[in-house]
């Protein structure tokens, strides 16, 4: 009888992993979050942001949308809020500007786009989108990046729309100190025809160097999507997760060893990044919806939406 139960509680709850389609996972970055320095309010605006981020993308999928255009949505959410490493919210360079990295990929196809190093791109998750169907290349860089985005008719910002005090200040914080912080948002997604889609964008890391390049542009480190394995988005410390081709190793364990979503990215951030002390996170989905939300700090935002429509979201290791 109890075990009856059991099953039956187990079949209509849904849960983190749970095989459902369409569904929708979705980052905010793993690197900053200290639960002794979190105030309930600023825990609220979080999870506030999330869920806007997690309605915009399933809105998308429920009516019949396609996986990238769930993705790009949601991610927009995300850039336009000061909150995320991402869009408004960019961190700055040592030399206090904010460049910005994005990318995404489709998985039917397994077309791509990315930018890199732009600093007048309103949704740079939109520019790489644009790049990847609107121009014969994958990636694009800095000034022609955005002369390609302007012509393509993006929104342009000036330089100082990306400036906010929290990440001035810590910057200025940085300085004093060499404490690596990061953060990040990323969005994967399957559709209602089965299409998986991976999307990343992040204002980098705080402090980093005038030109570099982090991760989340980069197809097979921060961002991958195949049909045939899964779509992941990354957070972390971009130089190992370049270094460990984090996004397409957990493409290849599930698509070469078999293994479950769960268990090759578990395998990849808990094992592989955590022996070399490399720090962060990834989202990774299955076309069957299965997903999995490891990370090895103390906390990643992050949240999912399946087909009932009500969004989960959650920051530490609950
Ligand atoms: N991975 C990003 C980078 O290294 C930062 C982050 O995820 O927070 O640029």
């Amino acid at each position: 009888m109890t075990r009856l139960l059991i099953t039956l509680l187990l079949v209509v709850i849904p849960v983190a992993g749970s095989a459902e389609t369409p569904m929708l996972v979705i980052h905010g970055g793993a690197g900053t979050i200290r639960r002794g320095s979190m105030t309930p309010e600023r825990e609220k605006q979080y999870r506030d942001g999330l869920e806007q981020s997690l309605r915009a993308g399933h809105a998308v999928l429920q009516r019949g949308g396609s996986s990238l255009d769930a993705v790009e949505a949601a991610i927009r959410v995300l850039e336009d809020n000061p909150l995320f490493n991402a869009g408004k919210g960019a961190v700055f360079t040592h030399d206090g500007r904010n460049e910005l990295d994005a990318s995404i990929m489709d998985g039917r196809t397994r077309a791509a786009g990315a930018i890199a190093g732009v600093t007048i791109i309103r949704n740079p998750i939109t520019a790489a989108r644009a790049v990847m169907e609107r121009s014969e290349h994958v990636m694009m860089v800095g000034k022609g990046a955005e002369l390609f985005a302007t012509k393509m008719g993006l929104e342009i910002v000036d330089p100082s729309y990306f400036w906010t005090e929290h990440r001035w200040k810590a910057l200025q914080r940085e300085l004093t100190k060499d404490d690596k912080k990061f953060g990040t948002v990323g969005a994967v997604a399957v559709d209602k025809a089965g299409n998986l889609a991976a999307g990343t964008s992040t204002g980098g890391m705080t402090n980093k160097q005038y030109g570099r390049v982090g991760d989340a542009p980069i197809i097979g480190a921060g961002t991958f999507a195949d049909n045939e394995s899964v779509a992941v988005s990354a957070t972390g410390h971009g130089e190992y997760f370049i270094r460990w081709t984090v996004a397409s190793d957990i493409a290849a364990l599930v698509k070469y060893r078999g293994m479950t979503v769960q268990a090759a990215a578990d395998e990849v951030i808990n094992k592989k990044l955590k022996a070399v002390k490399g720090e962060g996170g990834v989202i990774a989905l299955d076309a069957k919806g299965n997903f999995a939300t490891p990370f090895n700090t103390e906390g990643m935002y992050r949240g999912w939406i399946g087909p009932d429509g009500v969004p989960r979201v959650s920051i530490y290791g609950e």
